[in-house]
């Protein structure tokens, strides 16, 4: 496993290297992505990985001093999976250059995250298209965790370069937690506390077949929630899968939640 610092090194390194296997992340790895590199193993002839924790898309600086980084823990993972290259840069390797894609999200993109975490998916569409544009993959693994994330990410993606957006599924544990850095700040409570919500947001999910749903029956769920647990739900909502609009249908629909438990913010999408 070859680890790459700079631009030039990963140009020299891929050099005449085709059917490459992007797994791009912000290190802190769990099983989750995991899933992601083992998957770029299968389909790719080299599989490349990015541990960069993205400034630009941090819409509070705190959040982004306090995220988890574990790049030893990382490199030995990613070696014994034997992943062809590491890519770890610095904030000057990426943003050297100017980026000649124009990001803007409509009023129709700004929902969920987006209405919340205010230049949030600018930030990571301006450094998945700088990625793609240094590592020109065939092949971009990402999961349907960050639903919202590959919805905007894989339209930018596909619309400028030749790379695909593969959607791989979300990786949860035991307790049904889907797996998350994040999930590392996380204290013993407020992991229980996760963990109910997402069981409780499953079976929840399995009741709605049979009925139909409205704006009230959402809400009396998001107050339920918030009296059973220590939590601020940012937002709970029901949203076609293909185009994100609400919808009163769960059929090829999604449950997508964004809360705080403490200070901590989880997303997730069942
Ligand atoms: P991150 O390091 O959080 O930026 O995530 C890097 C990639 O891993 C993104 O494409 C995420 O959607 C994906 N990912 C994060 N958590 C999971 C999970 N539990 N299951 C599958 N993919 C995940």
């Amino acid at each position: 496993m070859k680890i790459l610092l700079r631009n030039n090194d990963l140009n020299e390194a891929l050099l005449g290297s085709s059917n490459v296997g992007f797994v791009p992340t912000m290190g802190s790895l769990h099983k989750g992505h995991i899933s992601l590199v083992k998957k770029s193993l299968i389909y790719c002839s080299k599989t490349i990985v990015s541990i960069f924790v993205n400034p630009t898309q941090f819409n509070n600086k705190d959040d982004y001093k306090k995220y988890p980084r574990n790049i030893k823990k990382d490199l030995k993972i990613l070696k014994k999976l034997k992943v062809n290259f590491v890519y770890v840069p610095n904030k000057k390797q990426i943003y050297k250059t100017k980026n000649k894609i124009k990001i803007h999200l409509s009023k129709k993109d700004k929902i969920l995250c987006a209405k919340y975490r205010k230049g949030h998916f600018e930030g990571v569409i301006d450094v998945m298209t700088r990625l793609t544009n240094i590592v020109k993959p065939s092949k971009i693994f990402m999961g349907e965790k960050d639903f919202q994330q590959i919805f905007l990410v894989k339209r930018y993606i596909e619309n400028n370069f030749r790379s695909k957006v593969i959607i791989c599924k979300t990786i949860r544990d035991k307790n049904k937690l889907a797996l998350s850095s994040r999930n590392l700040l996380l204290d013993k409570k407020s992991l229980i506390e996760a963990s109910k919500i997402s069981r409780d947001l499953i079976s929840f999910k399995k009741r709605l077949f049979k009925k139909k749903i409205t704006k009230k029956l959402i809400l009396i769920k998001k107050n339920e929630l918030e009296k059973l647990y220590d939590v601020d739900i940012e937002y709970l909502e029901i949203r076609n899968k293909k185009n994100l609009q609400l919808t009163n249908k769960i059929k090829n629909s999604k449950i997508f939640v964004g809360y705080y438990l403490k200070n901590i913010r989880l997303i997730d999408n069942f």
